[in-house]
């Protein structure tokens, strides 16, 4: 399906056109009972009614009754991280996560205007980049030698009087480390129970590529043949969670493609943001004749890694790994896909390894997709809560499930001077089947 231009799309009459706006009856589910409000991390930080969920919706409300797109409108939607944790707390059932993924598609197309020229140019840059790991790639030895040169001492305070996005991008790139290459086929180890396709990801492939290799490996180790097109591109989340609805079909498109003749029995994501709109696929291209039923074919075969690892039952054999972990929820995982037993199920297979619980766990870490770069501001102040959270449970490493989260909580816990590494999940198994020890975790 290709995204009609605005003026070719018939209006309601109010802020939004024909094409998809937020659906009135889901509107109408919410009742008012504010029980979501507290999950909020945007009406936990400013306390303004407009941005809570109940707030967001009543404007969407108005926008279906008549009331143009207006500049608070887009403020509110934008200034929204699309946590999903008001969908765990609502007790009514509000599909708010389909609701903003609505309006969002709309201020893409009718509100953009209302954006300051630098949220646009900032917008287009990140689209340009996070989305195409090719370039991302290009991006790698610039940032490595900016890394070595030490220049970062000099550069993140004259940053963070420019720009907060710029300072933030500065903050939480990553060390460069070399890049691992995954074979197309892993084979299973010993008897083979399942055939699993994988995605690479954008972000994931290029900055933390052992994740990529020690996926596979587990995997692999329970007894799955995993299969890892070499060719993939973006699965769309980004896109898809920003309103670039277009953009973010072509990439699901192409991605269906991709695994459309490997056979596999699961397709597997180890990013939360990317399983959640993987899962989606079937909603997404339900108006596309092409696609709809391999959509939907694709999305019942999505799961995440942790998921996979919990459903089959345990044959490699763990060794020790004596250590505290604190574990992260990412919201994509936790609130978008209703993913929690499962990594702690994982997690717990491995004797000696103590899993602790973070307080405040339902709430964003902050780095939300591209919210920590388009709002730095509270991206931050919703880091440093969790940073601060992370520390009190005492662990030696926090564990978690989400590159972007990786990011965020070890920038935040560097900036509280709390030297605690992060790491993968799946790199915490991965050091229990390899029999490694906690060390190589903890440098
Ligand atoms: S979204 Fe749900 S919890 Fe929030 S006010 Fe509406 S009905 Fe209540
Ligand atoms: S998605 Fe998160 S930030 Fe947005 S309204 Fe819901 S709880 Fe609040």
């Amino acid at each position: 399906m290709t995204e009609a231009k605005p003026d070719l799309l018939g209006s309601l009459g109010g802020a939004f056109d024909e094409h998809h706006p937020p659906a009135r009856e889901l509107v109408d589910d919410c009742v008012h009972c504010g029980f979501c409000l507290p999950a909020c991390p945007t009406y936990s930080l400013w306390g303004e009614e407009m941005d809570s969920p109940r707030g967001r919706i009543y404007l969407m409300k108005e926008g279906l009754e008549g009331e143009p797109m207006s500049p608070s409108l887009v403020q509110h939607v934008d200034a929204c991280l699309g946590c999903m944790a008001c969908v765990t707390a609502c007790p009514s059932g509000v599909q708010y996560d389909k609701l903003v993924e609505a309006t969002r598609q709309q201020v893409e197309r009718r509100g953009a205007e209302h954006r300051t020229r630098g949220q646009r140019l900032l917008r287009s840059a990140i689209f340009a980049l996070f989305p195409r790991p090719e370039r991302l790639r290009l991006v790698r030895p610039l940032l490595a030698l900016y890394q070595r040169s030490g220049l970062s001492r000099l550069v993140r305070p004259v940053l963070a009087r420019l720009s907060p996005t710029l300072a933030t991008m500065e903050a939480i790139a990553p060390p460069v480390g070399p890049r691992v290459p995954v074979p197309a086929l892993v084979p299973a180890v010993g008897v083979q129970r399942m055939t699993v396709g994988m995605l690479l990801g954008c972000v994931q492939r290029e900055f933390y590529p052992g994740v990529n290799a020690a996926t596979a490996r587990v995997l692999a180790a329970e007894g799955c043949e995993v299969v890892v097109p070499p060719d993939q591109g973006c699965c769309g989340a980004l896109s898809v969670h920003a309103g670039r609805e277009a953009e973010g079909l072509d990439y699901a498109r192409a991605l269906i493609d991709t695994f459309s003749e490997t056979g596999v029995e699961r397709i597997v994501a180890n990013s939360a943001g990317c399983g959640s709109t993987m899962k989606d696929y079937a909603d997404l291209l339900a108006d596309d004749p092409r696609y709809a039923e391999r959509a939907a074919d694709f999305a019942a075969r999505s799961r995440d890694v942790s998921e996979v690892l919990a459903e089959l039952e345990p044959v490699a054999q763990r060794h020790p790994l004596p250590m505290t972990v604190a574990y992260h929820d990412a919201c994509h995982l936790r609130h978008a896909q209703g993913v929690k037993a499962q990594p702690r199920a994982v997690l717990a297979t491995i004797p000696e390894l103590v899993v602790k619980e973070i307080a405040e766990g339902d709430m964003c870490c902050g780095s939300a997709g591209i919210y920590n770069l388009t709002n730095p501001e509270p991206a931050r102040e919703l880091g440093d809560r969790k940073a601060a959270n992370v520390a009190a449970t005492g662990a030696e490493l926090l564990v978690t499930s989400n590159p972007g989260c990786l990011l965020q909580i070890t920038d935040a816990l560097g900036r509280q001077g709390r030297e605690m590494p992060t790491a993968h999940m799946v790199l915490v198994l991965d050091a229990s089947l390899r029999g490694v020890g906690p060390g190589d975790l903890l440098t």
